[in-house]
């Protein structure tokens, strides 16, 4: 054990020149040696490459990389070469007498890695082959592809079912920096890994919290909290009107520190409001969606949603926009009764009999999901009868809902008196 431990670092160190692994490499690489099938989430830039590439050094065959694209193929197979290791890909570029040296050197045992399409795996030629070389295990490289469900979905990754089907006993390895559950399910099932051991380092904004309200004045709510707010933040809205209306309405109540955004304004009064805003450190922009592209801002201390987002994915950019210096920032998501009645019509599955509160966490969860947010660690229900722990209000059901939250706490606030200890200070 012991001398395995060694031999795993000092092949680190002598191949690729790192001192240590980085969380959770190390875990991974133990469980490809231990031949089981494992699934690791990751964000991009994480390390996953070397969780099949160094336990492919140590396991006796080649290791079978499928990766969807041949620029990624070679750009691995020449980065290993670099290093001193027996990498290959098959391509159709190849011709025969080259895919015949390379098959060779597989079947000798002289090839460590050996990089294929999904595609191949239904090739006559390479099934004939790979019978006679002994694999180590399977890396399934961009495992979302074979989800019908995202954007990189590529058919021929359903050949790996039968392929391992044809392969018994040979474990396989998928990584992916996509976790939406759907898609996590969706690879475990159809890569059919048994039992797999699953590594994901969460993407998480630990430092945002996140407060739902369900609000009728949402403007006096917003001047309340702007009255704590010393510091940046941007207040998203829907329409330029809205901006135009809510930013006259704070000047009225003296708060003056505050600007609207939006695509009607001239080139040079946009650059000249973002630089004033970028500059300062408690100035306030209230905008469309119009506001956000390349914004680099790094105390932002807190993001007001006046609605709720049309795409899920715009509001994770949008709240993520608060606390990158990594400060205790805030995000608030306005409703008013009207938009959470609207809401089952958002939903595509509608789920009947739920209080407003649930639909607000269904919503959530949507974001989240796509977020790749983790449970929080309570979540509160409030209104005049005070604080309730809504995990322990609600089925296990609704805690599943919340299992890709990424905040600490999230509180529904549903009545419209202030409570002056959730102010932000
Ligand atoms: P991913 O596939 O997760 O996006 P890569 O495998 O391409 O990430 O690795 C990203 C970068 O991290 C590479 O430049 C790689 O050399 C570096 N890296 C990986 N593991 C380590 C480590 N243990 N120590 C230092 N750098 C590492
Ligand atoms: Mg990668």
């Amino acid at each position: 054990h012991q001398d395995l431990q060694k031999l795993k670092h000092k092949t680190l160190k002598h191949f690729w020149g790192h001192d240590s692994f980085r969380d959770p490499q190390e875990q991974v690489i133990d469980s490809v040696l231990n031949q089981k099938d494992t699934l690791i989430l990751l964000p991009t830039g994480a390390g996953k490459s070397l969780c099949y590439q160094l336990p492919a050094l140590l396991r006796e065959g080649v290791c079978l990389v499928i990766s969807p694209l041949l620029a990624l193929m070679k750009d691995q197979v020449n980065q290993l070469k670099f290093r001193g290791i027996e990498a290959e890909y098959l391509s159709s570029e190849l011709d025969d007498f080259d895919a015949e040296v390379i098959y060779n050197r597989c079947k000798d045992g002289l090839t460590k890695l050996l990089y294929v399409s999904p595609e191949r795996l239904t090739n006559i030629q390479f099934l004939r082959n790979i019978e006679e070389i002994q694999l180590s295990f399977i890396a399934v490289d961009e495992a979302h592809c074979i989800s019908e469900w995202g954007q990189d979905f590529r058919p021929s990754y359903q050949n790996i079912k039968d392929f391992r089907k044809n392969h018994p006993g040979i474990s396989c390895l998928a990584l992916t920096a996509t976790a939406t559950p759907k898609v996590l399910d969706e690879i475990k099932n159809k890569l059919e890994l048994k039992n797999p051991t699953i590594f994901q380092k969460s993407f998480k904004r630990e430092n945002i919290k996140i407060f739902c309200e369900e609000i009728s004045d949402k403007y006096q709510r917003i001047f309340n909290i702007l009255k704590f707010a010393k510091e940046s933040g941007i207040i998203y809205v829907r329409t330029r009107k809205e901006a135009e209306q809510l930013t006259e309405y704070l000047h009225k109540k003296q708060i003056q520190h505050v600007d609207f955004f939006h695509a009607g304004l001239t080139t040079s009064e946009k650059n000249s409001r973002q630089n004033l805003w970028n500059n300062s450190s408690n100035h306030i922009l209230i905008s469309t969606n119009a506001f956000g592209m390349g914004i680099d801002k790094d105390n932002v201390r807190f993001v007001i949603h006046f609605s709720p987002s049309p795409s899920i994915e715009n509001y994770y950019q949008e709240i993520g926009r608060a606390g990158r210096d990594g400060n205790a920032s805030y995000a608030f998501l306005l409703w008013d009764q009207q938009e959470i009645s609207n809401f089952d019509q958002i939903l595509k599955n509608q789920i009947p009999n739920k209080t407003e509160f649930e639909k607000i966490i269904t919503y959530l969860y949507s974001i989240f999901q796509v977020a790749e947010f983790e449970m929080p660690e309570k979540v509160f229900q409030l209104n005049t009868a005070g604080i309730q722990n809504f995990t322990k209000l609600s089925a296990a059901k609704i805690k599943n809902v919340l299992n890709f939250l990424h905040t600490q706490e999230i509180i529904y606030y549903n009545s419209n008196k202030s409570l002056s200890s959730l102010e932000l200070k």
